[in-house]
């Protein structure tokens, strides 16, 4: 186990670099208590969607 970042590039265009954004689930979904994080592109502007952030990177 190390602390580096996993390595994530877009799969689009490869490019390394991502935005960082947080969004609440609304609670119409009917899972509130779920924050979603959403990893922008820097390049392309595509969006990842994650649910649980912490369960996948190590992000703040
Ligand atoms: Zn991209």
């Amino acid at each position: 186990m190390t602390n580096q970042a996993p390595s994530l590039t877009c799969p689009l265009c490869s490019c390394p670099q991502f935005q960082q954004e947080e969004a609440r689930s609304d609670s119409r979904w009917g899972f509130t208590s779920h924050r979603m994080t959403l990893l922008v592109c820097q390049n392309c502007r595509y969006v990842l969607h994650f649910y649980d952030k912490n369960s996948i990177f190590d992000f703040d």
